[in-house]
């Protein structure tokens, strides 16, 4: 499972865990949020400007 950090607030969205507050339930891959997927902690940044903590293949 990947990992992937706002480079605003440092949320991190863990696919392990999804973000079921957002409608994405865990084991949700990354590769399945929409483009246009807001932070849910700030709502600054969207999925392309999160950083990759560490990707899995
Ligand atoms: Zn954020």
């Amino acid at each position: 499972m990947s990992r992937f950090q706002c480079p605003q607030c440092g949320y991190i969205y863990d696919e392990q865990h999804g973000c079921p507050h957002e409608g994405y339930p865990a084991g949700t891959p990354w590769s399945a949020i929409p483009e246009d997927f807001s932070c849910p902690e700030c709502f600054v940044r969207e999925k392309p400007d999160f950083v990759a903590l560490d990707v899995n293949p």
